[in-house]
């Protein structure tokens, strides 16, 4: 069962975690990380950013993370939601449009699913004041796509949408173009947008073979969002037990190697995200999706999820007991957010959004 929950991981490679994308290497510096074009603030663009993307355990020392940069102590301002719902009111990104490509415009087709992942996080940022305090440390202490994050939420404030389209595409996916003339086809972004993002909320793995000879890492950092990948959502706290659990060890089949799973020696984020297995095993249909769950001790709340049906993906949020569904493009020219109706049971959850419980 642990195996097939966590069946992106190749323990005997720790430091290619990235199996199933084919990324270009990010462990090259990129000296052109934060672009003053994106409106970032200026007193941020002088602190060391340094690209993590690929963080393994071997250069898991972390750098000067500070202890804020997990729990900021910030507690959510209650706010104001009489006059309006925000959830409502702010910008939505609107389906297709082109991003820049060595100067040219490249058209971009099927971006429902890379859509509606941006626009639930979007809608995250923007409402839960921990996550947003979160991921701008996290950007000053850490990572560039936590920087790339930030601009693309700067950007759908204005909603420059070709600016935002060009930040994800360019910059955080590295999308190749083989023909800027023709439009491009990003159906699948969903997977790589959350790998691009997967260091904002890391997982230990803890691992004790019986083997005094077996080279297994004692120690392996995860990314939920990229290597944890369940059919069954209810079943995450049994998947990531923080119990230690009676396994035979991945590397030498030793009987008895115990493995437990923790947070990291930062604590807990504000969020946490997972994408679900598709397939004929999976029971995740949105009636499927528990509104609480428990990772690693932590209690969190379902914030958003995305739905697709065959082609089309769209994102549900909850808000203030409610629920909504963005769409980018409902067939009209406009992307809309709508009261939810429950899907068909044929709709199949993609991806889940959590905020930790207030
Ligand atoms: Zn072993």
């Amino acid at each position: 069962m642990m195996h097939h929950s966590l069946r992106r991981l190749e323990i005997s490679k720790p430091r290619n975690l990235h199996s199933r994308v084919p990324v270009v290497s990010d462990e090259e510096e990129d000296e052109d990380l934060v672009d003053p074009s994106y409106s970032l603030n200026d007193s941020l663009t002088s602190l060391r950013i340094n690209d993590h993307d690929t963080l393994s355990d071997e250069d898991n020392n972390e750098p000067e993370r500070s202890q804020e940069s997990w729990s900021s102590g910030r507690q959510s301002t209650p706010r104001d939601n009489s006059e309006r719902n925000i959830i409502k009111s702010l910008p939505k990104i609107h389906y297709g449009g082109h991003f820049l490509y060595e100067g040219k415009k490249v058209l971009l087709n099927n971006t429902c699913n890379l859509d509606s992942i941006q626009q639930l996080l979007y809608y995250l940022y923007k409402t839960h004041d921990a996550t947003q305090q979160f991921i701008r440390n996290h950007y000053a202490s850490l990572t560039q796509n936590s920087a790339n994050l930030i601009a693309i939420f700067k950007n759908f404030d204005s909603e420059n949408w070709a600016v935002v389209r060009t930040i994800t595409l360019l910059k955080m996916l590295k999308m190749p173009v083989a023909d800027p003339g023709l439009p491009l086809n990003i159906y699948g972004s969903e997977e790589r947008f959350l790998h691009s993002i997967c260091n904002l909320v890391p997982i230990q793995q803890i691992t004790d073979c019986p083997n005094r000879r077996c080279d297994i890492p004692k120690i392996v950092t995860l990314f939920p969002m990229k290597d944890l990948v369940i059919s069954d959502p209810s079943s995450i706290s049994d998947i990531l037990s923080v119990n230690n659990k009676s396994i035979k060890c991945p590397l030498c089949d030793s009987k008895y190697t115990e493995q437990r799973y923790s947070w990291t020696q930062y604590g807990s984020p504000p969020f946490f995200c997972f994408p679900i297995a598709h397939g004929d095993n999976s029971v995740s249909g949105e009636v499927d999706l528990p509104l609480n769950y428990d990772v690693l001790g932590t209690q969190f709340t379902l914030f958003g999820y995305t739905v697709h049906d065959h082609d089309h993906y769209t994102g549900v949020v909850l808000w203030q007991k409610k629920r909504y569904v963005y769409d980018g493009n409902p067939g009209g020219p406009s992307p809309i957010i709508r009261n939810h109706t429950p899907f068909p049971s044929s709709h199949r959850v993609s991806c889940v959004l959590l905020k930790k419980t207030e």
